[in-house]
C-alpha cells in the first residue's frame, strides 16, 4: 500500500493528451526517482523471481521497465513493436482501438514453445495491447504467466480482455 501510495503520487495526469478529452498518465517521474523505480523494480522482481523465462517489453514505455526488470531477473528481454519496426520474421496481431485499429509484432524465434514470459507495460487500459500481446506469445508456443503494469486504469475493464492471465497492477485508478 504505501509503494502504490508513493506510485500514485509519482504519476502525472496530462489533460487532452494525446487528443481533447483524454487524460494521460504521464510515469516518466517515476523513473527518474531512482529509490522508488527501485522499490518498483523489486516488488515485481519478488512476486516473479524463478517463475520466468523471459520478458517482454511492449512498445514503447514497456521497454524501460521491462528491460531493467529482466536485468533484475536474470532472463531475457523481447520486444513487442508495431508494426514493421521489427527486421526479422515476425508473427503479428491486430486490434481494434476506439478509432480504427492497431498492428503489433513478434520476432517469431524470440519466444520458444513451454516459455514462461512475463509481459510488462506501464499503463493497461482498454487491455487490448495486452491481449494481442498475449496472443503473440501463444503463436510462438509461450506460457504468459502474469501482466504486470504500474498503473490499470480499472474503470476501463481491460482486465475482461484478458480472462485466463494473471494481471497484476501496483496501482488501479
Ligand atoms: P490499451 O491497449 O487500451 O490497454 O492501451 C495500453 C497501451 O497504451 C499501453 O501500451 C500504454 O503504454 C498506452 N497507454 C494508454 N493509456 C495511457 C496513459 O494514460 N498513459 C500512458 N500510456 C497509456
Amino acid at each position: 500500500p504505501d509503494l502504490a501510495r508513493d506510485v500514485a503520487s509519482s504519476l502525472r495526469a496530462i489533460p487532452d493528451f494525446p487528443e481533447p478529452g483524454v487524460v494521460f498518465k504521464d510515469f516518466t517521474p517515476l523513473l527518474l526517482d531512482t529509490a522508488l523505480r527501485d522499490r518498483v523494480v523489486a516488488d515485481v522482481v519478488r512476486r516473479r523471481a524463478g517463475a520466468v523465462d523471459v520478458v517482454i517489453g511492449v512498445e514503447a514505455r514497456g521497454f524501460i521497465l521491462g528491460s531493467i526488470i529482466a536485468h533484475e531477473l536474470g532472463v531475457g528481454f523481447v520486444p513487442v513493436r508495431k508494426e514493421g519496426k521489427l527486421p526479422a520474421d515476425t508473427h503479428s496481431v491486430s486490434y481494434t482501438l476506439e478509432y480504427g485499429s492497431a498492428t503489433i509484432e513478434l520476432h517469431t524465434d524470440a519466444v520458444w514453445p513451454g516459455q514462461r514470459v512475463l509481459v510488462v507495460d506501464d499503463v493497461l487500459a482498454t487491455g487490448g495491447t495486452a491481449a494481442a500481446t498475449v496472443e503473440l506469445v501463444g503463436r510462438c508456443g509461450g506460457q504468459t504467466v502474469a501482466v504486470e503494469v504500474v498503473l490499470e486504469l480499472g474503470f476501463l475493464n481491460g482486465r475482461d480482455q484478458l480472462a485466463g492471465t494473471e494481471v497484476h497492477a501496483l496501482l488501479t485508478d
